[in-house]
C-alpha cells in the first residue's frame, strides 16, 4: 500500500489509503503519500487505530441515549393519547401517575447525563482537603428516604475527623451517593447497607458494603460502562438511568483514586471509592 500510494504520489497526485487490519489486535492504519520539491515523495504512516476506537464509542454512546430517552419519551405519548380518549376517573388517574413516573425517568437519565459530562468536561478535579466523614455524611444523607422507604437498614461507621482525602467534594460526595444508593436499590427490605472508610496513609478506602442480590461475576467487567445493567427490568423497576457507576469510575479516574468491586450473588457486595489522602494524614483504620 505505502509503495502504491508514492508511486500516484510520483505521479505528482496527493495520495491517501485507509487499511484497516484484521488483527487481532485490529488497527486502522492511514498512510498517505505526496510529492515534494525536486520530484521526490513523501509517504506518512499513521496509526488512526485509537480515532476510530473512540469515533466508535461516541456513535454507540449517542445511539444509546437516543434508545434510553426515546424509551420514555415514547411511554409519555402512548399514555397521553390514552388520557385524551379517558372519561373513567380512575383510569384518568392511573394513566396520570404513570405519566408522571415515566417523566421522572426521563428527568433522571438527562441530570445523570449532564452530571457525566460535568464530571469529563470539568478537567482536573479540585484538589482541597475534604473530610471523609462529612463526605459520607452527605451522602448518606441524601439517601435515608430512599433507605427508609424501602425498609434497608443504614449504617454509618464514623471514620473520625482527621481522616482528610484529597479532592473535589462535590464530585466525591456524588460518586460516594450513588455507591450507597444502589447498595440500597438492590437488596431487600430488612438487610443492613454500610458505609466505612479506612486509611493507609496514600489513599482513603470508602467502602459500602450491602447484603442484597450481588452481582454475578460474568458481569463485574461491564457494570462501570454507560448505560449497562445486570439486569434491566430490576433496573428499570428501581428507576435506574445505568449511568451511576459510570459516574463513580470518572471520578475515581478524575483525582487518580479507583473503584474495585467484590460480589457474591446471593449475598451482598462491597463497592471501594479510593481516593487519595490529603498529605499529613494520620493512619487510622
Ligand atoms: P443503575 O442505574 O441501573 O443502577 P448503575 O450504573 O448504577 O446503573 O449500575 C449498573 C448495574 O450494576 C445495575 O443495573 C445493577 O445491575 C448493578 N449493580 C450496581 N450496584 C449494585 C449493587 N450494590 N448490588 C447489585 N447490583 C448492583
Amino acid at each position: 500500500a505505502v509503495a502504491g500510494v508514492l508511486a500516484s504520489a510520483a505521479g505528482g497526485e496527493r495520495a491517501e489509503r485507509r487499511i484497516d487490519l484484521i488483527g487481532p489486535p485490529p488497527r486502522t492504519i492511514v498512510v498517505r503519500g505526496a510529492p515534494v520539491a525536486d520530484g521526490a515523495t513523501v509517504a506518512i504512516v499513521e496509526d488512526h487505530t485509537e480515532r476510530v476506537r473512540l469515533d466508535a464509542v461516541r456513535t454507540d454512546f449517542v445511539a444509546n441515549i437516543s434508545h434510553e430517552l426515546k424509551t420514555p419519551v415514547g411511554a409519555l405519548a402512548v399514555l397521553a393519547e390514552a388520557l385524551a380518549d379517558e372519561t373513567e376517573p380512575e383510569v384518568i388517574r392511573r394513566l396520570s401517575l404513570k405519566m408522571v413516573e415515566e417523566s421522572i425517568r426521563a428527568g433522571r437519565t438527562i441530570d445523570d447525563l449532564l452530571e457525566l459530562s460535568r464530571i469529563e468536561l470539568g478537567g482536573e478535579a479540585i484538589k482541597e482537603a475534604v473530610a471523609v466523614g462529612l463526605v459520607i455524611a452527605e451522602a448518606v444523607d441524601r439517601v435515608r428516604t430512599l433507605a427508609d422507604r424501602r425498609g434497608v437498614v443504614l449504617r454509618v461507621v464514623e471514620p473520625g475527623d482527621r481522616m482528610k482525602v484529597l479532592g473535589d467534594r462535590r464530585q466525591i460526595v456524588s460518586a460516594l451517593g450513588n455507591l450507597v444508593e444502589n447498595a440500597i436499590k438492590y437488596s431487600e427490605s430488612g438487610k443492613l447497607v454500610e458505609v466505612s472508610a479506612s486509611t493507609d496513609g496514600l489513599n482513603v478506602d470508602m467502602r459500602v458494603r450491602d447484603e442484597g442480590m450481588g452481582i454475578p461475576t460474568r458481569d463485574l467487567d461491564r457494570i462501570f460502562e454507560r448505560f449497562y445493567r445486570v439486569d434491566r427490568a430490576r433496573s428499570r423497576e428501581t428507576g435506574g438511568t445505568g449511568l451511576g457507576l459510570a459516574i463513580v469510575r470518572h471520578v475515581a479516574t478524575n483525582h487518580g483514586g479507583d473503584v474495585l468491586v467484590s460480589s457474591v450473588e446471593g449475598e451482598g457486595s462491597t463497592f471501594t471509592l479510593r481516593i487519595p489522602a490529603a498529605p499529613g494524614l494520620a493512619v487510622a483504620s
